[in-house]
């Protein structure tokens, strides 16, 4: 029985975990559960799961759920915090840990499972995006196990060879397709993405997801954090992946050997796939995913990726190439100008104005500790700030 601490467990990954889990309960049971703000959520969960610990961020939230959970039949501690969030992933008593909280905040308590030594299912790219180098030296360092739970890294996982993470030369891959289905707004005009609202951005043509990698996908950003995240889950070159649109989402990525072979995964989008994956690796285990019908689906269709109209493909490509606080502060940046945007505040096409301004604005040498990435993070988001300022105050 292996104990597993979901983070991030009321958004879309969460969920979608909390769903393999449940049907193979003589595998898994959950240690503990934790959320931000959806305590409605959070209550159904731990009323399911009966996890010895619930944390949220907020002191006052976790009141509210102590007091709504009085009378109830659960011996739930709710703690609450940014310690609480590490204890939790940390715990001698966690095999496994889903890393699916969104955006940096992630980022301490999944170097906290690696640090533990655990199994890191890692679906929180930025915290990866941020901490590359650190992360995956953490998780040689402590022996943790860290498997990808975003679609297409897991895919990747599955279509290279054993030998591949032990002698990477000698293994016969040449290079990487990293696939993605170009958002909602592939076919939109350039002009026309200017005035996108964040209702039509959210509304993915293949995936239901959380709103920020939502946003992501259709800015392609999400591409481009992935780009960064599979250079450093596999040690490649960015010029060792290619980039190609597949707008049916059926293949999740491949590998390319050197004697011609491509090896894809497939399979109907759906997260619960890649985590049942990551959940009983080396096993399988059944994931509630419905069967590919190749008869139904009948097609599939690849293309080039436009850097036109979706510049932040570049922006990120530049950031892993240039390294050091780079993808730090891409990443910093792009949190801000996404949430701008979903608050109406910025302009679809602005989000890839304020990144580039950040990363022309914003020289930052050195990231080797966490405390100097934090820093980096933070500066990043202070001149972002400050340019979403700088145009709100010009249009009025
Ligand atoms: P959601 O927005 O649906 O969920 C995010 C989760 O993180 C929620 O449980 C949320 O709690 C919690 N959270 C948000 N902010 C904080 C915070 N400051 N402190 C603590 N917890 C917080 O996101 P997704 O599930 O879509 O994505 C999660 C991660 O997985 C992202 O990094 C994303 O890029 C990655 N991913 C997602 C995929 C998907 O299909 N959704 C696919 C591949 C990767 P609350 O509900 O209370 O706000």
């Amino acid at each position: 029985m292996k104990q597993v601490t979901v983070l991030g467990a009321t958004g879309s990954v969460g969920v979608s975990t909390l769903d393999v889990i449940s049907r193979s309960p003589d595998r898994f049971k959950v240690f503990a559960l934790t959320a931000n703000q959806s305590i409605a959520r959070l209550e159904k969960q731990i009323l399911q799961h009966h996890p010895l610990y619930a944390v949220v961020q907020d002191e006052q939230v976790a009141a509210l759920l102590r007091a709504s959970l009085k009378g109830a039949r659960v011996n739930t501690k709710i703690l609450s915090g940014a310690k609480a969030l590490a204890q939790v992933a940390s715990d001698d008593a966690v095999d496994y840990v889903m890393a699916a909280i969104v955006g940096a905040a992630g980022l301490l308590p999944t170097l906290a499972a690696a640090q533990s030594g655990k199994r890191v299912l890692l679906a929180n790219k930025e915290a990866l995006v941020m901490s590359g180098d650190l992360f995956m030296r953490t998780v040689m360092e402590n022996n943790a196990e860290l498997l990808p739970i975003d679609s297409e890294h897991n895919a990747i996982f599955q279509c290279l060879p054993r030998t591949y993470f032990s002698d990477p030369e000698n293994s016969g891959i040449k290079k990487i397709i990293l696939t993605g289905s170009g958002g909602p707004f592939r076919l939109a005009s350039l002009s026309s993405l200017k005035t996108v609202t964040p209702e039509q951005a959210c509304a993915h043509p293949n995936w239901n997801m959380g709103k920020k990698i939502s946003v992501d996908s259709a800015t392609m950003m999400n591409k481009g954090l992935e780009l960064i995240e599979a250079c450093y889950l596999f040690s490649l070159d960015p010029r060792l992946i290619d980039i190609v649109i597949h707008p049916q989402s059926i293949i999740h990525s491949m590998a390319q050997y050197i004697d011609g072979s491509v090896v894809a995964q497939l399979g109907n989008p759906d997260m619960r796939t890649p985590i049942a994956h990551a959940l009983a690796w080396p096993e399988r285990i059944e994931s509630g995913v419905a069967d590919l019908d190749m008869i139904v689906q009948a097609r599939l269709d690849f293309e080039a990726p436009d850097y036109q109209r979706f510049p932040c493909l570049k922006l990120a490509q530049d950031a892993i190439r240039l390294g050091g606080a780079a993808s730090v502060t891409l990443n910093a940046a792009n949190e801000i100008a996404v949430a701008a945007f979903l608050s109406s505040d910025l302009a679809f096409t602005q989000i890839a104005q304020t990144i580039a301004y950040v990363q022309d604005n914003l020289s930052i040498n050195t990231v080797d500790t966490v405390d100097q990435i934090i820093d980096a993070d933070n500066k990043a988001r202070d001149v972002a700030h400050e340019y979403i300022q700088q145009i709100a105050s010009e249009k009025s």
